[in-house]
């Protein structure tokens, strides 16, 4: 398999189209501060739906391969 960083070719199609750690090159994956709904019970039990992850340009972004923080936007290709 090719080394996508390398080969700067972005395998990336869905969620992190158009993404890319500005500080290595990674194309993910990226550690995301998501806000989240979930449905509580008193007892403590709760569920998510699936789309109840929100997340936008400015939201806290690690990348997994060298660390770097930034924002969502800042990693655009
Ligand atoms: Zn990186």
């Amino acid at each position: 398999m090719i080394d996508a960083a390398v080969s700067g070719i972005s395998p990336n199609v869905n969620c992190l189209e158009g993404k890319r750690c500005p500080k290595c090159g990674s194309y993910g994956p990226f550690e995301i501060a998501v806000s989240m709904r979930v449905l509580l019970y008193d007892n403590g039990t709760n569920s998510a739906e699936d789309d109840a992850s929100e997340y936008g340009e400015q939201a806290r972004t690690k990348c997994y391969s060298c660390r770097h923080e930034g924002q969502f936007g800042d990693f655009d290709e």
